[in-house]
């Protein structure tokens, strides 16, 4: 049953992404190095759980579980049978990161047991969208017969890999709404919401819920488990030794809220994918968006186009860093036409 985790992986962050009409690539993550599925500690009673990829993270206290992110029904099914064999001890509840269907599906998994908890913003994305919603620009072109709606024949690539995930109605074809909606069928709307910071105590242990609407989730929340060396879990976001996705890395507002991330007590650093990382590597991502947004803008001053700049503001340093070779030239582009607007 391989076969429901690759769906997940290929539906993807960078699915929703580009129906938001944010350019990102398709289905890398599928591409890394990151195999298998295993679950290991990170401090205290701070657990991490991965499927390939993608990593969620658990609390464990006499009372039971708080978890992050279910990751999908194969994960979250693999997930409770391990807990339940290790821990001896229900899951509580289960904390939202964002909306997207590649991190947020499987929740129901859970649900006899815990609460579900995602960011207010979630119910109105989860929201099927007007009827009369017509099929996102970008995905017009799969409409091959002309008839408004992209049937499960016509859908092509990350659209076919995940179209029961789209499919709401499960009619065989994707209305404009569905695909606007994107691959969301699975994410169990949340039993409770919130707009600003939560503490959940449970076992006499803190987990602290923390709303920070980012460029690529507006219902984005990251969550600090508060034991011993803490613990932070920020998705899709702020990533470990791998360039940022997409052309909007540098926007002041972004940096300001990683600087917000940075400086939280914490050690340890899950990004809901790839390896595990530290605070440094927060400030390493930081510093990387800074000096691209400083090396563009020196390109600017010398009177570069965006062209040029893309092909000489090469960030060295970042080489070794996953995804640079697909990634850099983006963010590099993004922030050029960022700094020369308006000038
Ligand atoms: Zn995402």
């Amino acid at each position: 049953m391989k076969r429901s985790v690759c769906l997940l992986a290929v539906l993807g962050c960078s699915v929703v992404a580009s129906v938001a009409l944010h350019a990102q690539p398709g289905p890398l993550w599928q591409s890394t190095s990151y195999k298998g599925q295993e679950i290991g500690k990170l401090t205290g009673d701070v657990y991490y759980a991965r499927t390939d990829d993608y990593v969620s993270a658990f609390m464990v206290t006499s009372e039971g579980i708080v978890l992050v992110e279910p990751v999908g029904p194969e994960h979250a099914t693999w997930l409770k049978g391990e807990i339940d064999r290790r821990f001896g001890v229900p899951v509580k509840y289960v904390i939202y990161s964002h909306s997207h269907g590649d991190h947020a599906s499987g929740a129901a998994v859970f649900a006899d047991t815990a609460r579900i908890i995602g960011h207010e913003a979630l119910l109105g994305l989860l929201a099927m969208p007007p009827a009369s919603t017509p099929l996102p620009q970008n995905l017009r072109a799969q409409d091959a017969n002309g008839n408004g709606r992209i049937e499960r024949s016509e859908a092509q690539a990350q659209i076919a890999a995940a179209f029961d995930f789209y499919d709401a109605d499960g009619d065989g074809a994707l209305s404009g709404a569905e695909a606007t909606r994107g691959s969301l069928k699975l994410v169990t709307a949340p039993d409770l919401t919130y707009t600003t910071q939560v503490n959940i105590t449970l076992g006499g242990k803190r987990v602290e819920v923390i709303p920070i609407p980012t460029d690529h989730a507006p219902d984005n929340t990251i969550v600090r488990f508060v034991d011993g060396t803490n613990v932070v879990f920020a998705s899709d976001w702020i990533t470990n030794g791998r360039v940022p996705f997409g052309p909007n890395v540098t926007m002041p507002s972004e940096l300001a809220k990683i600087r917000q991330v940075e400086a939280l007590d914490f050690e340890h650093f899950v990004c809901s994918h790839g390896r595990l990382g530290t605070k440094a590597d927060v400030s390493a991502n930081l510093r990387y968006r800074e000096a691209v947004a400083d090396a563009v803008r020196e390109a600017i001053a010398a009177g570069k186009t965006l062209e040029q700049t893309r092909d000489t503001v090469l960030m060295a340093d970042y080489v070794n860093w996953e995804f640079y070779e697909q990634q850099r030239p983006q963010n590099v582009a993004g922030a050029y036409r960022l700094l020369s607007a308006g000038r």
